[in-house]
């Protein structure tokens, strides 16, 4: 029966060898522009790349400012301290995620709260979220407090699932509602945008991954965007030691990270970026290949959402079952074609097991069901 699928994966990917879930390609000015980096010295944390990087993120998603990170995770952990967090709070977020994102939120000594998702999107639930909040907080002198711990729920972070957007603008209104800050987990959805704004605008900060395995990659990499003048300075400080400019100085201001972006992977990322719109374009098309195919199949494709104009990063089936996801992942791995079933919940891993939980239903049956195939760009 998943024979079938087989053979229309190798068919659309053109080849009888190993077909990976998603392999970067490298087809325009990458080599040039690394060549031009190290030919320049200007190999490391300092150089034209980055801050040619950081002015084309900025422009493409319409923030106003964008630092580049060393990596996703480190755009996140400093999204987070600079939306407020204080040692001790607690942070709503989703349970079906990268780990990346309570890691995250474990560095600043923070707490996850887990609320469910929608099933459309696999992103963090409006309904949930407002029923939560309603059920299970107050406000006290313009603090949300979470009533089981007495804690204050400082910010919520949803995330764009496999570059489907979630319904970030209700989630919006009710972070702003409960006072809550809103970080967006956008690293996987660069070039996604929700009814028409870039995914990641939504909020006062966002982070975005350049990861290898992402739609396009800096070797390893992210950024923190924002519209907040303020905090797009702080960002830049604290991400590179909190060194205090001097002509030869070395003063530092406050405890900060080595957390740049070497210029080396921004120049790889600007060579991506030239190619990013004929990589959607590609990807798009695959995804309705996709579409049509499991029309005639007895399970489903995981569609663009409503309002969601997606990147179409990964690609997704939804299993009948567990039983049936399983046999999924046996057949099609064995045969050479590399799926990979969506994370385990978060709260089912041993350090976030007596984390405070919404109903989880959706997530469960998601989590029971849904499997990633091959979405490389086609090239
Ligand atoms: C990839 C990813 C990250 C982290 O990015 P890195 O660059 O790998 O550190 C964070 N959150 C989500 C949802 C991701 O998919």
């Amino acid at each position: 029966m998943f024979q079938e699928t087989v053979d229309f994966i190798r068919s659309a990917f053109n080849t009888k060898e190993f077909i990976p879930l998603h392999e970067p390609r490298f087809i325009g000015n990458e080599k040039k522009y690394l060549n031009e980096c190290i030919d320049s010295t200007f190999v490391s944390s300092v150089g034209k790349f980055v801050d040619e990087l950081e002015k084309i993120i900025a422009k493409y998603t319409g923030a106003k400012y964008a630092i580049a990170t060393s990596n996703g995770t480190s755009a996140l952990h400093i999204s987070l301290l600079l939306s407020g967090i204080l040692d001790g709070d607690e942070v709503i977020t989703q349970p079906l995620t990268f780990i990346a994102t309570c890691n995250a939120i474990e560095y600043c000594n923070a707490k996850p709260i887990f609320v469910d998702v929608d099933r459309d999107t696999m992103g963090l639930s409006p309904k949930a979220l407002e029923l939560f909040l309603k059920d299970n907080t107050t406000q006290r002198e313009g603090l949300c407090i979470n009533n089981t711990t007495g804690k204050v729920i400082r910010a919520c972070v949803p995330m764009h699932t496999f570059g489907h957007a979630c319904k970030i603008d209700e989630i919006a209104d009710i972070c702003e509602m409960y006072n809550i800050a809103l970080v967006e987990d956008a690293a996987e959805s660069l070039g996604s945008y929700y009814k028409n704004k870039h995914t990641g605008t939504f909020g006062k900060v966002a982070a975005i991954s350049f990861n290898g395995n992402k739609i396009i990659t800096s070797g390893g990499g992210g950024c923190i965007i924002t519209d907040d003048e303020d905090l797009a300075k702080k960002a830049k400080h604290i991400t590179t030691t909190a060194k205090v400019p001097h002509k030869w100085e070395y003063s530092h201001d406050m405890i900060g990270y080595n957390y740049r972006m070497p210029n080396l992977n921004a120049a790889l990322l600007v060579a991506q970026l030239e190619n990013l719109e004929m990589y959607l374009e590609n990807k798009k098309e695959l995804s309705k290949k996709y579409k049509a195919f499991f029309e005639t199949q007895a399970f489903n494709f995981v569609l663009e959402p409503s309002d969601s104009q997606s990147n179409h990063w990964l690609h997704a089936v939804i299993l009948k079952d567990r039983a049936q996801r399983e046999a999924f992942l046996e057949f099609t791995n064995a045969k050479g074609v590399m799926t990979r079933p969506i994370w385990t919940l978060m709260n089912k891993l041993e350090m976030f097991k007596d984390a405070q939980c919404s109903d989880l239903t959706n997530s469960e049956w998601l989590e029971d069901r849904v499997v990633n195939i091959p979405s490389s760009v086609r090239i």
